[in-house]
């Protein structure tokens, strides 16, 4: 199936479609606009997902953005409403507090609940709508991350962060007018999250090759297609045009139907998203804040191309991998994730039981692999990836932070992410196939130089 062809309304097929690669790609999004003034289409949307009651979630400054236009609109169509306001303009945390205060405030007389922002809030709400059985919709007011329209939200629980699966939203409305005045480095997150595409992409393909793990090109293709139109838009969303804001909020919503259509967040997540999961998990263990998902992605795509650059000179070879099998020491590699993560290393250290990643049997089967297939896993890079000093410029002409130490990062935080990221989730990425045929640690040392330059 040739996916990037269809028009997004098509996607949303309820009977979704059969594809060569063996799934029905499907997603439970029911409506979707993107456009100028599409709030005047609020109440179409909420009669789509059976919504006759909204309860309409916001901050102070979401309301201001858009909230007090959709109330407008919602009274304006004679549709009853409750109103949720976080009465704050500090960034909400995606944590156990506000999902309380936001419980607290429920009306379970409302049949629906309405996300007026961003990620958080999305996120918020959707866990909402899952505890109380009630579909979701968002009025996004920033391009800024690619959660509209997937399954899950990403979570502070118990001070780690975590993935918790809910349903979709219903219905995603992206009013460009809306989004193109959201604050520059919402803009700059959502872009961060799309050209991380280019290494998720590359990732799944490098898993599906090395283990055999599910693949679809329809699915990968839809990515690409919006990729390559969001690196078409730069200049217009530079520009703050809602026709190159609407483009980037596509992207960002494709993201969400693609992880739907392939039921596994590989279309939208690789090597780079581990960098902003690291940072974060460092983050909550030390007390500290951190940045914007899409934000710390950018920074992790922009560190790692250099680094698939010079892995594509590499010829592995089974010597050097019966080497790094004897040299491997289990007590240093939990010592060393104990030193990075503090608390949190132990179910880390805990799941190698049952992914069994440093087993030698497994490496030296996947090493085979990657040694049979090198001339096509290096292919895949090529294609996949970007020149990394192309981009390099036209994200430095956006004013993207590129660098660790933009966002408060430090080079060695960077370094432990690199390193730990195979580590984290069952997830096998470029780290893994390095560690697989023992460069690793040479893969760091580029980094490092790259970090050092
Ligand atoms: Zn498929
Ligand atoms: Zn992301």
């Amino acid at each position: 199936m040739d996916f990037s062809k269809l028009p997004l309304d098509a996607l949303l097929s309820r009977d979704g479609f059969e594809c060569g690669c063996g799934r029905r790609h499907r997603t439970d999004l029911r409506w979707l606009r993107i456009g100028r003034n599409a709030v005047g289409a609020l109440p179409e949307m909420l009669s789509a997902i059976g919504g006759r009651r909204p309860m309409v979630v916001c901050d102070l400054n979401t309301w201001d953005a858009a909230g007090e236009r959709v109330c407008a609109a919602l009274e304006g169509a004679g549709i009853e409403y409750r109103l949720c306001r976080f009465d704050t303009r500090e960034r909400l945390m995606p944590a156990e507090w506000e999902l309380g205060s936001l419980a607290m405030r429920f009306d379970p007389t409302c049949d629906c609940i309405l996300a007026v922002g961003g990620g958080v809030i999305n996120d918020l709400c959707k866990l909402m709508g899952k505890a109380a059985g009630v579909p979701t919709a968002i009025v996004a007011t920033a391009p800024s991350m690619d959660g509209f329209a997937s399954n899950s939200g990403a979570m502070e629980v118990g001070g780690v962060k975590k993935t918790i699966y809910t349903p979709c939203p219903a219905g995603v409305l992206c009013d460009t007018e809306i989004m193109a005045a959201a604050p520059r480095r919402m803009l700059l997150a959502g872009v961060g999250d799309m050209i991380a595409k280019y290494v998720s992409l590359c990732d799944w393909r490098i898993s599906h090759v090395v283990n055999g793990e599910y693949y679809c090109e329809g699915v990968a293709g839809m990515m690409r297609g919006a990729l390559a139109r969001v690196m078409d838009s730069l200049e217009g969303i530079e520009a703050r045009d809602p026709e190159a804001i609407g483009t980037v909020a596509e992207g960002l919503v494709l993201a969400g139907i693609a992880m739907s259509f392939a039921q596994v967040s590989r279309p939208a997540s690789g090597l780079e998203h581990c960098f902003s999961h690291i940072w974060e998990m460092m983050a909550l263990e030390r007390g500290r804040s951190y940045d914007l998902h899409g934000i710390q992605v950018g920074v992790g795509t922009m560190l790692v191309l250099p680094v698939y650059r010079w892995m594509r000179t590499l010829r592995p070879d089974m010597a050097r991998v019966e080497a790094a099998i004897s040299a491997f020491d289990g007590g240093a590699w939990a010592a060393n994730l104990r030193r990075v993560f503090g608390r949190t290393a132990e179910p880390l250290i805990a799941q190698e039981r049952t992914q069994r990643k440093n087993d030698p049997e497994g490496r030296r089967r996947r090493s085979a692999r990657i040694i049979e297939h090198w001339d096509e896993l290096v292919q895949i890079m090529d294609e996949e990836l970007p020149d990394a000093d192309a981009l390099r410029g036209r994200m430095r002409a956006l004013g993207l932070p590129m660098r660790p130490g933009d966002i408060g990062i430090s080079n060695e935080d960077a370094l432990d992410a690199f390193v730990c990221s195979r580590d984290i989730r069952d997830r096998y990425l470029s780290t893994s196939m390095l560690w697989d045929i023992g460069w690793l640690d040479e893969g760091a040392e580029v980094l490092k130089e790259v970090l050092e330059s």
